[in-house]
């Protein structure tokens, strides 16, 4: 496929194979011009039909502790930019995130493809049902827009992102969140990493080639910063803890976090 910002695939090289029991062989590719790399083949963005509703209920029930606590931090990041005003979350799933959002009196939106989308509404967000370039939020802006782990899902980010800046009010922000391929975790844990996802990541970021793309959709990078997802297992032997937990200590320390994230605001 080609790069979407080069426009080419003419510099693209292979840096990773691999196999997975439900994938098959897979292949990462390197865009040499610009760093954004590729999983081939290209899997498919059926992201409506990989959940049921009982999935996604069983998954936020059982990981809702945890949910909960991404969710504040994630309140707590916006809130430096935006102490309140509207928040629309472009796959907001079960809403996990505008619930926290609505707490903190933001007026909150979403875009959900899968089934998620009927819950969110329940919650009392303002759900638009369906993809981002059909959504129904007519000549509405934004002042705060977040994409959280979804960008890594689609195939033509280019667009999707450009529409995005043009749905973000003056004085606006958008917040993205996806994993850091440049990451200390996906070096250690290697296609075990949670982010490889290689049957539903189009794409692999790192700093600066989520950067590079940000800007080529119009927006201006405001910052970055690497944080860590939470790695606690409680099936996991005490032993093998220990040195999760200090892979989790280095990658603080070297900035190498394994969740990469970006704030960029309209020019
Ligand atoms: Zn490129």
């Amino acid at each position: 496929m080609p790069c979407p910002i080069c426009k080419t695939d003419q510099h693209l090289e292979s840096i990773r194979t691999g196999n997975f029991p439900k994938v098959g062989t897979f292949e990462l590719l390197r865009c040499a011009k610009c760093g954004l790399i590729q999983t081939h083949p290209t899997p498919y963005p059926g992201y409506d039909n990989l959940y049921s509703l009982t999935d996604r209920e069983q998954y936020y029930q059982s990981h809702k502790t945890l949910l909960e606590k991404y969710s504040r931090r994630d309140v707590a990041w916006v809130q430096h930019y935006h102490p309140g005003g509207s928040w629309l979350d472009i796959g907001c799933n079960v809403g996990g995130t505008l619930d926290g959002a609505k707490a903190a009196g933001f007026d909150t939106y979403g875009v959900e493809t899968s089934v998620g989308a009927q819950v969110a509404a329940v919650h009392g967000h303002k759900i638009f049902a369906g993809l981002w370039s059909q959504a129904a939020f007519v000549n509405q802006q934004f002042d705060v827009i977040s994409i959280i782990h979804v960008l890594e899902h689609i195939h033509d980010p280019l667009p999707f992102l450009a529409l995005t800046r043009e749905r973000l009010a003056p004085g606006g922000h958008v917040f993205i969140c996806l994993p850091n391929y440049a990451s200390l975790m996906r070096r250690a844990k290697g296609d075990g990493w949670y982010g490889l996802g290689i049957d539903q990541h189009v794409w692999q970021y790192e700093p600066q080639s989520l950067a590079r793309l940000v800007e080529a959709a119009g927006l201006r990078v405001t910052c970055v910063f690497k944080r860590s997802m939470d790695h606690d297992d409680p099936q996991r032997p005490w032993w093998k803890q220990v040195l999760v937990s200090g892979v989790l200590v280095a990658a603080q320390l070297l900035h190498w976090g394994d969740e990469l994230c970006l704030v960029a605001s309209k020019p």
